[in-house]
């Protein structure tokens, strides 16, 4: 399995410069494959495959041999990072994403992550050197003993704010590391249901749940960050174009600052959620509904206008996008259970919301219904009625009847005393 360690370093001046010489060959190189991409769908329809624009990489160099100050497999990444572009926004159209964009042209101020894959660069001794070609600057930085035992496969240097380079360096390090695949079936299963208000509603098989709401350290940030905005707005000149104040940079730079703060603490919080769920569930099966965040953040199109954004609409989807992370959530799940033997598997979770998880009649449940009432007399959180239908999805598709008998018993247990059956009371 792969793995990613990010790294903080501080390079000097003089290396910031060969970064940017580095940056800009990387960046000329890309924006000459996307427009071959480009230009060729116009022209050919046809979409241009990574080993082709490849294989033009050493002509390319022959006829410009300034490009060749960068190590020859960075432009491969650089290439193989534009085909993961594509891919993704493939991948948004397939879905029926509207606003997804292809790439974009790199613009001069920009600073690309320049990638160094297999080799190209040496960890020793605490330090991790890097090779290139501009001048005698070495790019060689200490990054302790973080590196120490790892198998590493791939280095980057990356700035988290690339525009203009002004936001801190690190290298990221993609490591493999050998995990034994131990997995078994041992009969216990968890579903989990991903939502915006709980972040986990999770039942097992033996019909327990489990419920995290999601904290929302976003909350108290965002208000922060507004009124600093507006702080920050009125401070800019009358004329267009006229140069920003130097209160107008302080305030932009505290916003930068509270607005990467806030993404830790959510990306914190779903690392040492995951990792207990993982960890404290007894069941080797993890099932998750696939979710689709984007379109719960799209605004409904009623009679081909776009609905106005009430106050309520926008604060759904500041919250869907401000943890839209949801997926990131699952690939922490995933890997975190794959290091210690346990599957995570994804499955359609078309339905598994509006269908009453007794009866299966389909309701109408926009999002502010929190409680799914049926005729049938089942009453229930909707959050929960979504993870249990995902649980009999999950057991049913893939013909576990023993599973699916004795998770139905265990919610049997549930019924109420007065012949109503529901299978869970605690649910108002
Ligand atoms: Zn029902």
């Amino acid at each position: 399995m792969q793995l990613t360690k990010k790294i903080r370093i501080y390079p000097t001046e003089e290396q910031v410069d060969v970064l940017w010489e580095l940056s800009e060959k990387c960046r000329i190189v890309y924006n000459f494959a996307l427009a071959d991409r480009k230009d060729t769908w116009t022209s050919d329809k046809r979409s241009v495959k990574y080993t082709e624009q490849q294989n033009k990489l050493p002509d390319f160099k022959k006829r410009n041999p300034e490009f060749k100050s960068v190590y020859s497999k960075t432009y491969q990444g650089i290439l193989k990072k534009l085909e993961g572009s594509y891919n993704s926004f493939f991948g948004h159209i397939k879905n029926g994403n509207k606003k997804a964009r292809p790439p974009n042209f790199k613009g001069r101020n920009y600073l690309m992550t320049i990638p160094y894959n297999q080799s190209g660069f040496i960890i020793f001794r605490g330090y991790i050197s890097f090779s290139h070609s501009v001048n005698d600057t070495e790019l060689i930085f200490d990054i302790g003993n973080l590196a120490d035992g790892l198998k590493v496969k791939q280095a980057e240097i990356v700035n988290d704010n690339p525009y203009k380079a002004r936001g801190k360096f690190y290298i990221c390090l993609t490591y493999e590391i050998d995990v034994e695949d131990t997995y078994f079936d041992n009969g216990n299963y968890q579903a989990i249901d991903l939502g915006i208000t709980k972040i986990v509603t999770a039942i097992n098989s033996e019909g327990k749940f489990f419920e995290v709401k999601t904290p929302r350290p976003d909350n108290y940030w965002n208000q922060k960050i507004d009124t600093a905005k507006s702080r920050r707005d009125h401070c800019i000149g009358k004329k267009k174009g006229s140069t920003k104040s130097r209160r107008f940079l302080r305030i932009a730079r505290t916003v930068t600052k509270m607005s990467r703060k806030k993404a830790n603490q959510v990306k914190d919080f779903q690392h040492k959620l995951s990792r207990k769920m993982v960890e404290n569930t007894k069941a080797n099966t993890i099932i998750v509904g696939d979710l689709s965040v984007q379109q719960m953040a799209q605004p409904k199109v009623k009679d081909g206008k776009k609905e106005k954004k009430t106050k309520q609409k926008k604060g759904l989807n500041r919250s869907t996008q401000g943890l839209g992370n949801l997926g990131r959530f699952v690939q922490f799940l995933t890997y975190k259970a794959e290091l210690i033997g346990k599957h995570v598997i994804r499955i359609d979770e078309k339905n598994t919301s509006k269908k009453c998880c007794y009866c299966g009649k389909k309701h109408n449940m926009p999002t502010y219904e929190r409680v799914m009432s049926c005729d049938c007399g089942n009453n229930i959180d909707r959050d929960r009625n979504s993870s249990i239908n995902i649980m009999v999805r999950y057991l049913s598709q893939n013909a576990l009847w023993t599973g699916y008998q004795q998770f139905v018993d265990n919610l049997r247990q549930y019924r109420l005393p007065d012949g109503i059956e529901v299978f869970n009371t605690e649910a108002k």
